[in-house]
């Protein structure tokens, strides 16, 4: 394999950025040429593709978003658009890409795949909700940017004993107010994969303040309910002040971690080697720290669950036990 591109899809999510510097970088090493398509499958069927060097993805790392852009496009689902597409693949005589997305991006590689591309999907959402890798790029990123903002909503909260909700988003997947929600000291983490009851959250809260406790914290995941509204039934039950916080786009941006850089690296790389070891219809990801690579036939049918053993750990750090 001579030729590569590389693109970025659905919404964007901080690490994208290493992962692209990984991929393009990886693939030169390798021997390859390397196209960076601009805002994913819109770009691709129009050929809006450029080739990248070494120095075209330096200084790029420690930036959130992705310097490819990143779009939804209604044209590629149809097989006019991947004819497109098609069409500006072999024209460059390109035969892999990378696509760096979530699992509406991988629906599209299994598509370029079925006509001939080899392709290897690499997560990155914030998310996590995407099967066959234990961390999507962006979700380590995202959960500190909730915890920044519960350690200082948590400081004005106990100056009033107020009860605070903050609703963070995850779409269908619970994993950043679980994760955040266990790492900030939340009272309640609600999320959309187990059910809730807000009576006895009300009642676990009062319990709680009864007890001594200074604030509390509900994490909502925007995918099970409206934080206003659970703020709104829980200042009626437990009589107690609410302020409520939607965190909204900031979860998206901001520098990433640690965390993410290393992986988006790691998994930028192995989606270069899994193609030019012949892999496609793939993606990379990180299974008990190593890279695995699992089928997109596999990835696209599974839903990621949530770890229900945090949820439960969760709940016991946020209960006092109450001698009688
Ligand atoms: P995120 O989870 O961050 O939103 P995503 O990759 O799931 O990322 P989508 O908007 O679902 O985001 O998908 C991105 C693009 O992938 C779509 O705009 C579309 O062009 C393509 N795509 C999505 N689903 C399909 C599908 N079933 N068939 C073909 N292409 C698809």
């Amino acid at each position: 394999m001579k030729r590569i591109a590389v693109l970025t899809s659905g919404g964007d999510a901080p690490g994208m950025n290493a992962a692209i510097r990984a991929a393009v970088r990886k693939a030169i090493h390798g021997g390859c040429e390397v196209f960076g398509v601009e805002y994913g499958y819109t770009g691709l069927l129009k050929g809006q593709m450029k080739i990248m060097r070494y120095e075209d993805v330096g200084n790029i790392m420690q930036r959130g978003g992705t310097i490819l852009k990143t779009a939804r496009s209604t044209q590629f689902p149809t097989p006019e658009g991947q004819d497109m597409a098609m069409r500006e693949l072999t024209r460059r005589e390109i035969e892999g890409v990378v696509i760096i997305g979530g699992d509406g991006s991988f629906r599209g590689a299994q598509l370029l795949a079925k006509r001939g591309i080899k392709v290897c999907g690499v997560p990155g959402t914030i998310d996590n909700d995407i099967f066959g890798t234990d961390y999507t790029i962006g979700f380590d990123t995202a959960c500190n940017t909730v915890l920044d903002a519960i350690n200082k909503i948590r400081d004005t909260a106990s100056s009033h004993k107020r009860i605070v909700i903050i609703e963070v988003m995850g779409r269908d997947s619970g994993w950043i107010a679980l994760a955040a929600g266990l790492a900030g000291g939340a009272e309640f983490v609600i999320v959309p994969e187990i059910p809730h009851d807000l009576d006895f959250v009300s009642d676990k809260i009062i319990r709680g303040m009864n007890s001594g406790k200074e604030h509390s914290i509900v994490v909502v995941a925007e995918g099970a309910a409206h934080g206003f509204e659970v703020g709104e039934r829980l200042r009626v039950s437990t009589g107690y002040d609410t302020r409520v916080t939607v965190l909204g786009h900031i979860q998206r941006g901001g520098s990433p971690s640690a965390f993410d850089r290393i992986l988006a690296t790691r998994l930028g790389a192995a989606a270069v080697d899994a193609l030019l070891g012949g892999e496609t219809n793939a993606m990379v990801g990180l299974v008990g720290n190593q890279v695995a690579v699992t089928s997109l036939d596999v990835v696209v049918n599974q839903k990621r669950g949530l770890d229900v053993s945090l949820y439960e750990l969760e709940a016991i750090m946020a209960t006092r036990l109450v001698k009688t």
